[in-house]
Parts: structure tokens; C-alpha cells; sequence
């Protein structure tokens, strides 16, 4: 797998601090460092977000240590800020930061396409193409980021972080850890305006550099003839998408192919030097036309007369991946070559899409019925009173049957939105929902807001005690993290209780009643009450403790009402062919919440012995 090629990387590399952010597609990569155990002798760790992740990192590189951040897309906003002021400070020791771009896209919120915060922050950006550059770039990429004394970005998507292939892997290195750190103000302390006009000016002058470097290295790669009709020039895994259509068309031998893998600065030279050899390029790339806009550019510069095709033409789309079909029909076209007949596929019967569900169990599924029963046993109506939504898995919640969440925008906005609406005048009580890891992630600051400017709303955080969206990574409360290192759990109810909210209670949601009695109750109260609902995810629960006891249907007493899979929707139940409900026992965590609306007490409890 590509992110277990870039892991490798770091150790070949000699990376000795490695920290991130888990979000897909990035998260494999601290994983699998942190399944090779402590024999690896690095810091590989989780931090509690990416903008501290950066600067752990940061802060080991200008020691002269090698160290790397992973995040996913949005991450990169996260660490904007300290990403951006290191492009002056510089680095000493190897800075690599991947940056998980996702076409598609699959696991989240945007289309975010990082290429352009690499013209934003002035930092150096690489980009593999296949599992084999992915460990490749990551060993390149600290040689260039120590060559530039810059951090390099190590740009990826999510076919390239999860693309499966042959690896052929180079010696490892012991890892690079601190050698000297001396006070240098005018390089990392950015109060001083004089110092950072000199470093904006080192800055320039050091990406001016940053061609040479790569081509030493060995970024880039041409292929092709002289006499090709068309020249492409492409990235990452669109690269993959041209071969295979190439190959596909019989027409490899018409094209010239030139592949960036330096994204910025421009290779200018390398692409003055190509296209000044091609009549007509067509650039391939994802998302948007960003390597195309730097080609126009390049040949108005050199004052090239050559067709420049892509995006802008409407060949290729600007949203959503490419794929060999989609690069096909644009090449086919661009060649006059017949495309080749699509093979039938064997007729395949479709399951009828379903929305994602929330696991069998799921104390969030417990949690925002409670909060629907705590909104109406208020007096109010639920559609009068907004339940704002943040990161994780109970985003699903925004599905039937719940329809819970009205939100759902980036890490920690829940609160403040939900303060916003309700400072803009909104006559009814808000709720905000956060869950625990986004919570230490991007929620304390919001609290503080909320608190300190005395805003009427109820936060429900959603404490399941674990990052459970991206694959069970460890929170902050955690007393071990995943390499076995001892670590200090933080409180959160130490940490609500200190901002100094109105009201706090710490509910169990698997007591729906009990939790909705208190939402009723705090929704009634002035002030920013906080409702800490605390139970393990139930996946968790289960591998770490066993299910002891699960639910099952009596069916003399079902009357086939199907109320229970109308509130709960949970996925463990299911219709029996004589029209009544039944339980999938391998799938029920034994939560009870079908039984507690069973009108018929239908659903009983029975021992499930230790599984
Ligand atoms: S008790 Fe009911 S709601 Fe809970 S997991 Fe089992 S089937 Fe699902
Ligand atoms: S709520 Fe009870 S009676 Fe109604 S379908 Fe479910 S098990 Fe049967």
C-alpha cells in the first residue's frame, strides 16, 4: 500500500520524530510505523491536531533532526498557520509534511486540492505516482527539504496512498535525531519585520533553487519520442490513468509524456525546454487546472505558439477523479484513434443504495435520540431547535431515521456556529454535538468563546474515548498510547469544569431516558450547559471487553409494527420472512435501545457468552 511505502520511507529516510492528525487517506502511515514497535527507535506518535503536529515537527527539524507530520487534506488549513511562517524560519534537519489530498471525494468534506497552499505557504512540493514513488519521494523529499533548509510537502491522493504494488525497497538508516540548535532570532522569530523581509528575500532565492535540486534528484521524468503529435504533461495517479489509456489506444509511440513530479516551484526550465518541442499538450491532472494554468503560463512566457488543452477546454472534468475511461475519451479524442470496445461486464445484481449507518450499538445512535427526546420533553418541536454537527462518525446521525444533525462544516465549528446563530437572534435553544477527539482537536477555544461571552446553548460532547472514525486511534485521555508509551490522560471533565460552563453533567446514553431528562432540563437553563455523554464506542467495547449479553425478539409478541428499526435504525435488526423483526446476535452489542422502544416488550435480553 502506498502510505505503507511512504512509512518505510521514513525509515530509510532516518526520520526520528514522525506525528499527525489521523484522517484518511493519511492514516496508514503513522499505523503501520507504530505496529514496527519500538525496535525503530522513533517518536511516532499522535498528536492532537495537525497544527501541533507541524510544529512537534517543526521544532525537531530545526534542531537537526528529520521528522515528518501527516495529515489529510483539510489538515493542511489546520497547520496553515505554523506551516506558513516556517517557510521563513527554514529547517535544519529533513522536514517532510504529507498532505493527503482526496479526489472524489471519498472520506471528506471538500475537494480541497493542496496544490495551491504550496504557492500560499512558498514551500517546496513533491508528488509521487505509484507506490514505489511513494517510498522513493518520501526519502527524496528530506534530501531536498535539507538541501533547501526548507520543509517539502509530500503531496499524495488517495489512489496513490492506497494503491497496492511492488515495492523494491533501499537500506535503512538509523534515525537522524538532534545535533544543534543555536539562538538565531532573525531566522525564528518572526516579531522582527526587518528579519522577515530578509528571510522573504532568502525564501525567494532559496525556491529559485529548488529546479536543479529536483532534477539532481530525479523528480521529474520525460518519455517519449521526438516526433510525438502531442505532448502531455501530467501528475501523480492521473500519470497512471494516461499509460493505461495509452496502451489501451495502441498510441504510447504518438505521445510524449512529461511527469511532474515536482508541483512547485514550476519546473520552468524542464517544461520551457518540453513544450517548446510539442505543437499541441494536453495536461492531465486532478481536480483543478493547476498544472495546466502553470504550462499556459510558462509558454506565454517563452512566447510559445502551441495549443494548450485540459480543463479549461472542457476535455477533462474539474470535479471528481479521472480514471482510464474518462483520460481514454479525451486522448481518443485528441489522436482521432478509435476507442477500444469496453469489455461486457458480467451482468451483477446492484444492492439498492443504503445511507451509512451507525454501527450495532452505537452510544452516538443512544445520544442524539436522547436529544431528540430531551428537545420535545422540553416543549419544544425538533425541527425548531437545531442540533449542529461536527467531524466524526456521528455525522451519520444526519440519515434517517435520526435526522438528527443540522450541520456538519469542519473540526470544532459545531459550537461556534451554534453560538453564531444564536447571537444573530434565533429565538429557540441551539445544540451543539462534538465528539471527544474533535473536541481536544478544535473544540476547548469555541467552549472558551461561548463561556466567556455568555451564550444560552447546550454542547453535548460525545465521549466515546477513542478516535473512532479513522480507525480507533488514541485521544489525549488515553493512559498508553498505541507504541505502549505512558502518557498523562487529560480530563475532559477537568477541562469543561475549568472554562467554567454553568451546568455540567456526565450522562451514560445508553440511559436514553435518564440523558433526555437532563437535555430537557439544560435546554430550560440560561447559560452554556455542557452534557458530557460518556460510554466506549461500541466496536471498542466489544474487542476490548467482550459482549456479555444481546437482545433478541420474542415472536409471539412482535406485531410486526417495526417501530424498533423506525427509531433506531440499527442495522443489526432485520424483517424475518413472516414480516416480524430479528436480531443479527453476531452483530448486537446488547445496547438495548430496540427494546426500550419496543411498545409490545417484545425484545428481550439473553446472554451472549464471550465473544
Ligand atoms: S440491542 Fe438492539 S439496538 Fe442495540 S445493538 Fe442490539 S439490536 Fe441493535
Ligand atoms: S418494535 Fe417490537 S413489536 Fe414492533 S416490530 Fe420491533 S420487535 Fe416487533
Amino acid at each position: 500500500m502506498g502510505n505503507e511505502a511512504i512509512a518505510r520511507g521514513v525509515v530509510e529516510a532516518g526520520a526520528s520524530v514522525v506525528t499527525g492528525y489521523p484522517g484518511t487517506p493519511s492514516s496508514e502511515v503513522i499505523e503501520t510505523l507504530q505496529k514496527l514497535g519500538d525496535g525503530l527507535d522513533i517518536y511516532v506518535e499522535w498528536a492532537v491536531n495537525e497544527r501541533v503536529a507541524f510544529e512537534i515537527a517543526y521544532g525537531a527539524a530545526i534542531g537537526g533532526a528529520r521528522a515528518m507530520a501527516t495529515m489529510k487534506a483539510p489538515g493542511a488549513n489546520v497547520a496553515a498557520d505554523p506551516m506558513i511562517s516556517a517557510a521563513y524560519g527554514g529547517v535544519d534537519g529533513g522536514l517532510v509534511v504529507l498532505i493527503a489530498d482526496d479526489p472524489g471525494p471519498h472520506t471528506t468534506q471538500t475537494e480541497q486540492d493542496n496544490r495551491w497552499f504550496a504557492e500560499l505557504a512558498k514551500l517546496p512540493m513533491i508528488t509521487p505516482s505509484t507506490p514505489q514513488e511513494a517510498k522513493d519521494f518520501t526519502v527524496k523529499g528530506f534530501e531536498l527539504s535539507e538541501i533547501l533548509g526548507l520543509p517539502v510537502l509530500l503531496r499524495t491522493t488517495t489512489r496513490v496512498n492506497h494503491a497496492v504494488g511492488d515495492v523494491v525497497t533501499g537500506p535503512t538508516r538509523e534515525p537522524v535525531r538532534f545535533k544543534r540548535f543555536v539562538r538565531q532570532p532573525e531566522r525564528f522569530v518572526r516579531a522582527g519585520m526587518a528579519w522577515n523581509l530578509e528571510r522573504h528575500r532568502w525564501l525567494n532565492r532559496t525556491l529559485a533553487q529548488t529546479e536543479d535540486a529536483a532534477e539532481k534528484l530525479g523528480l521529474n521524468m520525460v518519455e517519449g519520442g521526438e516526433n510525438a503529435e502531442l505532448c502531455i504533461v501530467t501528475e501523480g495517479a492521473a500519470y497512471n490513468y494516461v499509460v493505461e489509456a495509452l496502451e489501451r489506444l495502441g498510441a504510447l509511440e504518438r505521445v510524449r509524456i512529461v511527469k511532474l513530479g515536482l508541483l512547485y516551484p514550476a519546473p520552468r526550465k524542464l517544461l520551457s525546454s518540453q513544450l517548446s518541442q510539442c505543437r499541441r499538450v494536453l495536461v492531465v491532472e486532478e481536480l483543478d487546472p493547476y498544472v495546466e494554468h502553470v504550462v499556459k503560463r510558462v509558454a506565454f512566457d517563452e512566447g510559445l505558439r502551441i495549443e494548450v488543452l485540459g480543463k479549461d477546454e472542457g476535455l477533462l472534468p474539474l470535479e471528481g477523479e479521472l480514471d482510464t475511461a474518462k483520460v481514454l475519451a479525451a486522448l481518443a479524442k485528441l489522436l482521432d484513434a478509435e476507442p477500444p470496445a469496453v469489455e461486457s461486464a458480467s451482468p451483477r445484481r446492484e444492492a439498492p443504495p443504503r445511507p451509512p449507518p451507525l454501527c450495532p450499538g452505537c452510544p452516538h445512535r443512544s445520544s442524539y435520540l436522547a436529544i431528540i427526546l430531551g428537545i420535545r420533553r422540553a416543549g419544544y418541536r425538533v425541527d425548531e431547535v437545531p442540533i449542529f454537527g461536527d467531524i466524526g462518525c456521528y455525522a451519520l446521525s444526519v440519515y434517517p431515521p435520526l435526522n438528527a444533525i443540522w450541520t456538519e462544516h469542519s473540526m470544532g465549528a459545531s459550537i461556534s456556529m451554534a453560538m453564531g446563530l444564536k447571537l444573530s437572534g434565533y429565538p429557540k435553544p441551539v445544540v451543539a454535538t462534538i465528539g471527544d477527539s474533535t473536541f481536544f482537536h478544535a473544540g476547548i477555544q469555541p467552549l472558551i468563546e461561548a463561556v466567556h461571552k455568555r451564550v444560552d446553548m447546550l454542547v453535548v460532547i460525545l465521549d466515546n474515548d477513542v478516535v473512532a472514525m479513522t480507525g480507533h486511534q488514541s485521544t489525549p485521555a488515553w493512559t498508553r498510547t498505541e507504541t505502549g508509551r505512558p502518557a498523562r490522560p487529560v480530563n475532559l471533565v477537568d477541562i469543561v469544569k475549568a472554562i467554567g460552563v454553568d451546568n455540567l453533567a456526565v450522562v451514560d446514553p445508553y440511559d436514553v431516558d435518564g440523558m433526555a431528562r437532563v437535555v430537557a432540563e439544560f435546554l430550560r437553563k440560561p447559560g452554556v450547559n455542557v452534557i458530557i455523554a460518556k460510554h466506549p464506542c461500541a466496536l471498542l467495547e466489544a474487542r476490548l471487553k467482550g459482549v456479555e449479553k444481546v437482545y433478541t425478539v420474542v415472536p409471539e409478541k412482535c406485531t410486526s409494527c417495526m417501530a424498533c428499526v423506525k427509531v433506531t435504525g440499527c442495522p443489526a435488526l432485520y424483517v424475518t420472512e413472516d414480516g416480524k423483526v430479528g436480531i443479527v446476535e453476531e452483530d448486537c452489542t446488547g445496547c438495548g435501545l430496540c427494546a426500550r422502544f419496543c411498545p409490545y416488550g417484545a425484545i428481550v435480553e439473553k446472554p451472549a457468552g464471550r465473544r
